[in-house]
């Protein structure tokens, strides 16, 4: 179609367009502009010539970005002229292969998309009842991909051979699956087996005889995108219990699965934001306030307000979840503290016992994924775990990455970041690295994102702990520069990263526990901060943590520690002090004399010896949950507050032990829990502005940054938010990477490379 005027371009599209249905979405906007020429994928992302009037190229270029499919994140449009050649028709070609992946990205799983539901549903479709049926809008992509170039033989599809009309939909330009790297059909794709505790295939329908097993109450462990999940249904109240025991003693609540958003709304009470995010293509699970006839067991998330929700995210799990027509609980399928179960053989060894039966396919799951969970502050995402459906998709910053970047994130709900050019890539959820399997994953997901991103780490980035796991690893590795990053100034910068921000800000980081820069052990600190260094300018009163770890899994000894710096030899009479009278006395002795007992300042231990106090939780079954109880308790009506001072000085000291006293106090007059965990939430976030407005009226900062997984807690979070901006701070909150310690990589990336510069 080249006229007399025309121009060629050589044209070369980076960001998230591989597995998005990039270059089929080309080829139709070359048609409707009447454009020559070709496209195609390379490491690097897409390459596409095109032939054309000037005028006409120019609303072809800007398309590609105005007009990108859904799934698409267009970061760069490069263009530069070549010879024009003639010809007409636009074609796909081939993908080349580099050694060097520079800018190719690879996209998170999507849920299963509208028309791709309907054919699931349409007797008439080949694909009806087809668990696997996906387009170039919708299906696996993380979870499968085993390299780059985005190609079926650089997936787990490669196993698969396509069908005549499979191929005839994959090549055909009009058709919605042009170029959708898993296409397949019940002819030639993967298939559903069920098999039963003892390993042997179920007669008649897999989906049938699954949801016959959980009818009847037993536990079902089901092959899903990223991994296994154990299955029960969420109303059966014995199931539920069943599957904790087996699950040996889980505390964590569990998420239930609804058929639709209509389902889901007579679980939880679903503002617009939620909706959004449960209907949304990343199918996260949700927290909302759960509804008081919410047709759910009380086992499933005993002791919370709200309860975890999603939505069926792959063609198998709708059509479960239309066969039973009830929600069922989908649970990620480990043992308490195991990485989630992804390879057939080795989950069908470790759920054995576990699950009464399988429901299996024979698709290779490349990558693990557990599913994400986030929920809505202020009608915006706040992301608590970033997983499936998010990973790994790029964090974009304005600032370049001038080696790359290994992060290895902390200790505890670990992820990693591996990082160059301008993106951030933090890795799916890896878990809690204190067991040799978590580890194992760690080092498997480190090398498959530095593999399938083209990252040869050049700088090392690891807490200051020496302990951690990560940190090892850190230090294992061989010809790299290392960097050490305090654990709440990775916080910090992580919220900085996500807007874009370079500092100096004040950062107030409020979590469990990190290594200070002093030796003790932080949690509840004001940093002044920027990406390339902090000054500690306050933090929450040091107490002992008498036993260390085992304060950590006993609140009560935090209560302890407390009410004998508040009271000294005569603790008050306390029902928390009635429960543990034997090991109270050795315990406060502890704490004195400094024995086992390290000082720390941790915001998250602050809120278990309050929750032990108002007789909320003494003994906690995972982290964090005493403070996620106590949340749970607070009185909505309550409009008190308990007083804090602060004590001048550098650093500056929050008194967190009036906060403590008055909590006691309140327990010995009567006073309910509901209403002191409310004066407490509201008190501490008192003095937090205080204490900020006392540090910026010191500095002449006004943003201030919030991070650390305390900041999980929407009560509290919102009274700091508003708190501060009564008093005209700007305040930078998490959105989308995890205020906890899953987006601490991300900080500890970006403190690297801005000491890197250096
Ligand atoms: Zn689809
Ligand atoms: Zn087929």
């Amino acid at each position: 179609m080249s006229g007399t005027g025309a121009r060629r371009i050589r044209v070369r599209v980076e960001g998230l367009v591989q597995g998005v249905g990039f270059r089929p979405f080309v080829c139709g906007l070359a048609g409707a502009y009447g454009v020559s020429g070709f496209v195609g994928n390379d490491p690097g992302g897409v390459f596409i010539e095109a032939e054309g009037e000037p005028s006409v190229l120019d609303a072809f270029t800007a398309g590609l970005t105005g007009q990108a499919p859904p799934l698409a994140l267009v970061e760069r449009v490069l263009v530069e002229p070549t010879e024009p050649v003639g010809g007409s028709g636009f074609r796909i070609v081939a993908s080349r292969r580099g050694e060097q992946p520079d800018g190719a990205l690879v996209s998170p799983d999507a849920g299963t998309c509208a028309a791709c539901l309907r054919e699931l549903r349409d007797p008439g479709d080949r694909r009806h009842r087809y668990p696997f049926a996906n387009c170039t809008d919708c299906g696996p992509r993380f979870t499968i991909v085993t390299g780059v170039p985005y190609d079926r033989c650089a997936t787990t599809m490669a196993d698969f051979e396509m069908c005549a009309a499979c191929a005839l939909e994959y090549g055909d330009p009009g058709d919605r699956r042009f170029h959708a790297q898993p296409v397949c059909c019940p002819a030639c794709g993967p298939a559903l087996r069920a098999l039963g505790a003892d390993g042997l295939p179920a007669a008649g329908d897999p989906v049938e005889a699954a949801a016959g097993w959980l009818e009847a109450g037993r536990v079902v462990a089901i092959k899903g995108l990223g991994g296994y999940h154990l299955a029960v249904l969420a109303a059966d109240g014995a199931a539920v219990a069943a599957l904790r025991a087996r699950k040996r003693r889980e505390s964590r609540p569990f998420a239930v699965l609804a058929a639709d958003a209509a389902a889901a709304g007579t679980l939880v009470h679903l503002e617009p934001a939620a909706e959004r995010l449960l209907t949304g293509t990343s199918r996260p699970i949700v927290l909302a306030p759960r509804r008081r006839d919410a047709p759910v067991a009380d086992a499933v998330a005993p002791g919370a307000r709200e309860l975890g929700v999603m939505l069926p995210y792959t063609p198998l799990h709708h059509l479960l979840a239309d066969r039973l027509a009830v929600p069922y609980v989908l649970t990620s399928g480990n043992l308490t503290d195991e990485p989630i179960a992804y390879r057939d053989e080795e989950a069908l060894r470790r759920l054995a016992g576990v699950a009464d039966g399988f429901l299996v396919h024979d698709r290779r799951i490349e990558a693990p994924a557990d599913d994400s969970l986030v929920r809505v502050f202020r009608g915006r995402e706040l992301v608590v775990r970033r997983s499936r459906g998010y990973a790994p998709a790029p964090v974009g910053v304005p600032w370049r990455f001038p080696r790359p970047v290994l992060a290895c994130g902390a200790q505890l709900k670990n992820t990693f970041c591996v990082a160059r050019g301008n993106q951030a890539f933090l890795s799916q959820h890896i878990g809690d690295l204190e067991s040799y399997e978590t580890l194992r994953s760690f080092a498997e997901s480190v090398e498959h994102f530095c593999r399938i991103f083209g990252v040869r780490p050049a700088v090392v980035a690891h807490d200051l702990h020496p302990e951690y796991l990560s940190t090892a690893y850190a230090r294992d590795r061989e010809d790299v520069d290392l960097i050490a990053v305090q654990h709440h100034h990775a916080h910090i910068a992580s919220c900085l990263a996500e807007h874009g921000h370079g500092g100096p800000v004040i950062g107030v980081a409020f979590d469990g526990l990190g290594l200070g820069a002093d030796g003790t052990l932080w949690g509840g600190e004001l940093l002044v901060a920027d990406l390339v260094s902090f000054r500690r300018a306050g933090h929450l009163e040091a107490v002992p943590m008498p036993g260390g770890a085992a304060a950590v899994r006993q609140p009560w000894r935090m209560a302890a520690a407390w009410l004998d710096r508040i009271h000294g030899d005569a603790p008050p009479g306390l029902a928390v002090v009635g429960r543990h009278r034997e090991q109270w006395p050795a315990v406060v002795r502890m704490a004195r004399a400094g024995l086992n007992s390290p000082l720390t300042s941790s915001a998250g231990r602050l809120f278990d010896a309050v929750a032990a106090i108002a007789g909320v939780r003494d003994v906690i079954g995972y982290e964090g949950q005493a403070a996620a109880e106590l949340e749970a308790r607070v009185d909505p009506g309550e409009r008190g507050a308990y007083p804090a001072r602060l004590i001048e000085g550098e650093p500056l000291v929050i008194a967190a032990g009036d906060l403590v006293g008055a909590a006691a106090e309140d327990v010995a007059a009567g006073v309910d829990a509901g209403r002191i965990a409310a004066r407490f939430h509201r008190g501490l976030a008192a003095a937090v502005v205080r204490a900020v407005r006392a540090v910026g009226e010191g500095t002449g900062l006004r943003t201030v940054a919030l991070s650390g997984g305390v900041f999980q807690n929407t009560v509290l979070l919102e009274a700091v938010v508003s708190g501060l901006e009564r008093e005209r701070f700007q305040v930078l909150v998490h959105s989308r990477v995890p205020p906890g310690d899953g987006g601490i990589a991300l900080g500890q990336a970006v403190v690297a490379a801005a000491n890197d510069r250096r």
